[in-house]
């Protein structure tokens, strides 16, 4: 059985895809394995698309640091390869409620994020009037946050051109390749799938909503994640009809475990209303929640200008991205809770989890080298 130098698990997704890349660029062999039987069918294909400038992630966090790296890097490769990109900008909005309790909540939550994006260092500008939110998007609010650097992307095409770079080098990709079982053999992995066996010296586990299994497999930690669920709704008529060609999210308050449900253009004209972030065992969200949270900025909307389009799970595991090396020998890279905002960062993960693994081969080489 070929060895390869690295094995990467949930090789279909854009943290998986962008891993491949990074590690064939740095020289090693690499093989992914993926269970699906093409690219981007879970997460990574579920999503709202938007390159995240870190505005909303708290400072000091791993979030933070590689969405601010990770949405520069996806930028400048998605201009250089012609992926399509779509430069919305977001207006984090303040409906028109009447003064009263609703309103010092929003302009608090607008306060605080106001203090965490400038913080990062994010361009962006106030809007303080109607009048000047009229002049971004022909919306009902009062005044927000623009900022301008966000886009939308078309996942596909991103997933597809880091696969394509990867197998430029020394990278197999194998699709319909469910990890099944994980034996560590001396310094290597031994990883059964539902289509052979692959042997490794080191594991990347990038496997998304299967990654906490992928570590138990491989005898690392056990980790206790949640999955939560984001809905929906595609707003008939796209773009050209609703005339929305910036993404318009709510202000939420801190504790929120998502940015809002937003109004979200895409790269091919369509828009849509989502996600809203329930546990992904609950009952389907009343379509009811969607329509009033459209209406809260278009109030012309009805009922019937919506219709139920797809839902997406993420993995939660605390609030912060945990990319870890768990074992030394063979090296164990777990990638855990890679949830929102994992694609805008996944150049940068890459490069996180790429440098982690490779300067633990390189210690690795040099301990055996000190014994010889
Ligand atoms: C509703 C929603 C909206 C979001 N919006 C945004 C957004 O706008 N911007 C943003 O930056 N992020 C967003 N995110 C987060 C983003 O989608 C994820 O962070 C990102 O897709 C994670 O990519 P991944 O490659 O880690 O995971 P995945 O895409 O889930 O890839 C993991 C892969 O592992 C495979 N796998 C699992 N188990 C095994 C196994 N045993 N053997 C082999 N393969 C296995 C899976 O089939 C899968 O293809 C959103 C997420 C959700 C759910």
């Amino acid at each position: 059985m070929n060895t390869y130098d690295t094995c990467i698990a949930g090789a279909g997704g854009v943290v998986g895809s962008a891993i491949l890349r990074n590690l064939s660029a740095r020289g090693l062999s690499v093989i992914g394995l993926e269970k699906h039987d093409g690219p981007a069918r879970e997460t990574s294909g579920l999503n709202s698309r938007v390159i995240h400038s870190g505005f909303h992630e708290t400072r000091g966090t791993l979030k933070s640091r590689l969405a601010l790296d990770g949405s520069r890097m996806v930028t400048e490769y998605a201009r250089h390869k012609g992926i399509r990109l779509l430069n919305t900008g977001m207006l984090i909005a303040i409906p028109r409620h009447p003064i009263g309790a609703g309103l010092w909540r929003e302009l608090d939550s607008v306060w605080r994020l106001w203090r965490g994006g400038k913080a990062q260092g994010v361009e962006f500008r106030w809007i303080l009037s109607r009048a000047g939110v009229r002049t971004i998007a022909p919306i009902e609010a009062s005044g927000g946050i623009f900022i301008p650097s966000v886009s939308v992307i078309d996942v596909m095409q991103l997933v597809t051109s880091l696969q394509r770079d990867a197998l430029e080098n020394a990278t197999e990709i194998r699709y319909g390749a469910e990890i099944l079982g994980i034996d560590v053999a001396g310094d290597r992995y031994v990883l059964t799938t539902a289509s052979g066996s692959f042997a490794s010296r080191s594991l990347i586990n990038s496997a998304g909503l299967g990654a906490a299994e992928v570590s138990r497999m491989a005898g690392g930690p056990e980790y206790a994640v949640e999955r939560i669920r984001g809905e929906y709704y595609e707003l008939r008529g796209g773009m050209e009809r609703w005339n929305i060609r910036t993404l318009v999210y709510p202000a939420m308050p801190g504790r929120s475990r998502s940015k809002g449900i937003h109004l979200g253009p895409r790269t091919d004209g369509r828009l849509f209303v989502g996600p809203d972030a329930t546990p992904a065992d609950s009952e389907p969200t009343p379509k009811d929640v969607f329509v009033r949270a459209a209406r809260n900025f278009l109030p012309q909307i009805t009922d019937a200008d919506l219709e139920y389009a797809y839902a997406g799970i993420r993995p939660k595991y605390g609030s912060d991205f945990q990319i870890r090396l768990d074992r030394t020998h063979p090296p164990l890279v777990n990638l855990i809770g890679i949830d929102s905002p994992g694609l805008s960062s996944a150049m940068a993960i890459a490069e996180y989890a790429g440098s982690l693994l490779c300067k633990t081969i390189r210690d690795g080489e040099r301990l055996q080298h000190s014994f010889r």
